[in-house]
């Protein structure tokens, strides 16, 4: 059996045989952030952080479903070069994606006007 160097959930490179997705989330203000690796982990397993990274730039797209929908965060003291995404950003943009036949079939969450 080989090691596995990436994580099966986000697709993160592990780190010391961990991912560094599964750290705890940030809270700021009272709200909670986490790396495109960090949210992949907390949603739903066809969600990684390439997905994440993806969203966040439909976001920034103007005229789109996602247009501003998951804006990136640099947070104070949390330099580094690393984007934070609040969770609650995070969570509506995969109900608002969750409209594939397959999410469907799961009885996933369904958006409600
Ligand atoms: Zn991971």
């Amino acid at each position: 059996m080989t090691h596995a160097r990436h994580c099966a959930h986000c697709g993160s490179a592990l780190a010391a045989g961990r991912c560094p997705g599964t750290e705890p989330l940030l809270t700021h203000d009272g709200l909670e952030y986490g790396t495109a690796a960090q949210i992949a982990h907390r949603l739903g397993e066809d969600v990684d952080a390439a997905l994440v990274r993806r969203w966040a730039y439909r976001s920034r797209r103007p005229r789109g479903k996602l247009t501003g929908a998951l804006p990136g965060h640099h947070l104070p003291g949390r330099g580094r070069g690393v984007t934070w995404y609040q969770l609650g950003h995070a969570t509506r943009v995969e109900m608002l994606t969750r409209t594939s036949t397959v999410g469907l079939r799961r009885g996933e969450l369904t958006p409600v006007a």
